[in-house]
C-alpha cells in the first residue's frame, strides 16, 4: 500500500513527476498483487493515481513506463506497463471509431431530455448520483466521485455494472456522470470502459459486479445484497467498421505559432521538426458539464504548461484571443477525439511516436496491443533511457 498517493492533486507537471517518483517503487509486485483492491478514501492507494496527469499529458506515457521499468525491469513492471497501454489502446480505438463518441454524446443528451418528462427516471438518476439508492457501496462511491473527483478502477467497474444491470439506468447517463466529475475524465477511456462493462465493446461479454468480489476487494467494507448477478448484456445494432487514422500533417518550416490544448500539455517534448515557435496560445475546451473542480484543474494545468512553454521556447504564451495567430502558421499536438479536437481551428497536428506506434494495433481488442508492447518498446530505447 502506498501512503503518499492521496488525492490532493496539484495540476502541474512537477507534481505529476513527484507522484510518479513516489509511486515507482510500488509499480512492480506491489502493483500486480494489490491493484484490484480499493482500500477507499484515506486508506492508502494501491495504484499510481496518475490518471489526471496522463489524461492531459502533463506527464507522458513513456515517462510512466520508464520509471516503472527502471525500478523493476520489464518483466516485474509488466502489469503496470500494460495498464498504461490500455489508455493508448482506448485512444486508438476511438480514433478509428469516432462515431462511438458522437453516439455516446447523443445518448447522454437524450437521457437528460427524457428525465425532463419521465419522473421515474429522474428520481432514479438523482438517487444514484447523490448516494440515496440504499445500496451502501454505490451510495458511498457516488459521494466519493462527487467530492474526491476520482475513483479506483475496480470501483469504476462495480459502479458502472450496478448502474447498468441492477439499477437499469441508461449507460450513457452513467458515463456522462463520470465525465462531469472525474479529474481524469477521458472521452476514450470513459466511453469505451462503460461500453465494455455493458457488453457493447466486446459484444456479448459484459462485466457483472458480484457481492463476493466487492467484499473481497474492499477488504470486507461492503457486502451488498440485492445485486442483479445474472443479467443479460446490453445490445445495439451493429456498429460500423474502423475508419483510417488521417496521415500526419506536414509541419511548417520557420516561424510558427504553437497552440496548446488539454490533451497534450508537455509542449517541450513535441517533435516540431524545423518549425520555430515564436508565439504560444492555449485553448481550454472542458468536457461538457464538467464541474468547477475539474475546470479549475484544467485551467491550472494549462497555466503550468503555458509558463513552461514560454520559458522553453523563449516567447510569450497566453490563452488565445481572437486573431492571436492570423499572421503565422499554427501547429498543435494532435488532438484525439474529444472536446479539444472539436474546438481546434485548422492546424498542423503533431503526432507523438507513442501513438503512431500503438494506434495501428488498437482497431479491435487489447490483445494485439498487449503482444506488440515489447516490440514497440524495443524500437524506442530512448523512452526507457529517459533521453
Ligand atoms: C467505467 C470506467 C470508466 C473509466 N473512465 C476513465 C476516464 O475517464 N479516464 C481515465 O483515464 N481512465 C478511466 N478508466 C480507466 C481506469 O479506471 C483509470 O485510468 C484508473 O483507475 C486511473 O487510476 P490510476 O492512475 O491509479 O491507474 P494505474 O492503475 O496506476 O494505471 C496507470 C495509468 O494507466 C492508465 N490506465 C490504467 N488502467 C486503465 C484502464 N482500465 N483503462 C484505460 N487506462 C488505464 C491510466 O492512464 C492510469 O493513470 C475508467 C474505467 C472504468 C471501468
Amino acid at each position: 500500500m502506498c501512503a503518499v498517493m492521496e488525492n490532493n492533486f496539484e495540476a502541474t507537471r512537477a507534481s505529476g513527476l513527484s507522484r510518479l517518483a513516489a509511486f515507482a517503487p510500488h509499480a512492480g509486485r506491489d502493483y500486480s498483487n494489490n491493484r484490484n483492491t480499493d482500500p477507499g478514501p484515506g486508506g492508502g492507494r494501491t495504484t499510481s493515481v496518475l490518471s489526471p496527469y496522463l489524461r492531459r499529458r502533463l506527464i507522458v506515457e513513456h515517462e510512466a513506463v520508464a520509471w516503472a521499468d527502471r525500478a523493476h525491469g520489464q518483466q516485474t513492471a509488466e502489469k503496470y506497463v500494460q495498464e498504461v497501454f490500455w489508455r493508448t489502446y482506448f485512444k486508438g480505438h476511438l480514433e478509428t471509431r469516432p462515431f462511438l463518441w458522437t453516439d455516446y454524446q447523443r445518448l447522454a443528451a437524450e437521457g437528460h431530455a427524457q428525465m425532463r418528462t419521465n419522473a421515474g427516471l429522474r428520481l432514479a438518476y438523482e438517487q444514484a448520483t447523490t448516494g440515496r439508492t440504499g445500496i451502501e457501496c454505490l451510495d458511498d462511491w457516488a459521494l466519493e466521485l462527487t467530492t474526491e473527483n476520482w475513483l479506483h478502477n475496480h470501483t469504476r467497474m462495480w459502479f458502472a455494472s450496478i448502474w447498468i444491470f441492477t439499477l437499469r439506468l441508461p449507460w450513457a447517463l452513467g458515463a456522462d456522470f463520470f465525465m462531469r466529475h472525474l479529474l481524469d475524465g477521458d472521452p476514450a477511456s470513459n466511453t469505451l470502459s462503460w461500453r465494455w462493462v455493458a457488453g457493447l465493446h466486446t459484444r456479448g461479454k459484459h462485466y457483472v459486479a458480484r457481492a463476493e468480489n466487492i467484499r473481497r476487494y474492499t477488504d470486507g467494507r461492503y457486502n451488498p445484497a440485492k445485486l442483479d448477478e445474472d443479467p443479460m448484456p446490453l445490445d445495439e445494432p451493429p456498429v460500423a467498421g474502423p475508419v483510417s487514422i488521417k496521415p500526419a500533417d506536414k509541419l511548417p518550416k520557420g516561424d510558427a505559432a504553437l497552440l496548446l490544448h488539454l490533451d497534450d500539455l508537455y509542449p517541450e517534448s513535441l517533435p516540431l521538426g524545423s518549425a520555430k515557435i515564436t508565439r504560444i496560445g492555449g485553448l481550454l475546451a472542458h468536457a461538457d458539464g464538467a464541474v468547477e473542480r475539474v475546470r479549475q484543474f484544467d485551467r491550472d494545468a494549462m497555466a503550468d504548461a503555458l509558463s513552461r512553454a514560454s520559458a522553453h521556447f523563449g516567447c510569450e504564451a497566453a490563452l488565445v484571443a481572437p486573431g492571436w495567430s492570423a499572421d503565422l502558421p499554427v501547429v498543435a499536438a494532435y488532438a484525439p477525439v474529444g472536446p479539444s479536437a472539436s474546438a481546434l481551428p485548422k492546424v498542423a497536428g503533431v503526432c507523438r511516436d507513442w501513438d503512431t506506434e500503438t494506434w495501428p494495433h488498437s482497431k479491435n481488442g487489447f490483445f494485439k496491443v498487449k503482444t506488440a508492447i515489447p516490440r514497440i518498446l524495443a524500437r524506442h530505447p530512448e523512452w526507457l533511457s529517459g533521453d
